[in-house]
């Protein structure tokens, strides 16, 4: 066992052509690799709500916004919009190469499969449909829904997204007659 091996970190900041800057993979990372940990303050479920809230106020407003909360467990969630949280940098991406996991009430960046040095990380943000329209989405994979929403409502996304075309043909053509 060797303890005076420096660790190097597996990732760096940089910019990103998603979003600003963005995390990205400083050597080659395999499958199921801890990378980084998800850190903030922790919070009741409570102030949670609260600050949930507040955010879409503020989105309403001045658009936009980021959710940068973790459910922890029952009682306590994380916000992690704390300057030393290097994670919140991570994009979303429909196509993402990591995913964020609890392990034993932390929150770790875990690499889904294999990555190449240099490769951007990303993960699902898992963001309901509801705001849809404030977050959009340019992580250019070949299955982007063009907004940020959760895997399992991007079907439901789509339909949405089809029926908004074609009631704004409608009036188009309405328009014309
Ligand atoms: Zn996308």
């Amino acid at each position: 066992m060797t303890f005076d091996q420096k660790e190097e970190p597996l990732w760096k900041v940089s910019s990103s052509d998603i979003h600003e800057k963005g995390i990205f993979a400083a050597g080659n990372i395999s499958e199921g690799t801890r990378i980084i940990e998800y850190i903030g303050e922790k919070i009741t479920k409570a102030e949670s709500d609260r600050r949930g809230l507040a955010l879409i106020e503020h989105a309403k407003a001045n658009g936009g916004g980021s959710v940068y909360i973790f459910q922890l467990n029952k009682r306590y969630d994380i916000d992690g919009n704390v300057p030393e949280n290097l994670a919140r940098l991570i994009n979303h991406s429909c196509d993402p190469n990591c995913e964020a996991i609890n392990v034993r009430g932390r929150i770790w960046v875990v690499a889904m499969r294999d990555i190449v040095a240099g490769e951007e990380l990303s993960y699902d943000y898992g963001y309901d449909i509801e705001h849809f329209l404030d977050h959009p989405c340019r992580c250019g994979s070949d299955n982007c829904v063009g907004y940020i929403v959760s895997a399992d409502k991007r079907k439901k996304l789509k339909k949405i997204l089809r029926n908004r075309k074609k009631r704004a043909k409608r009036k188009a053509s309405k328009s014309q007659n």
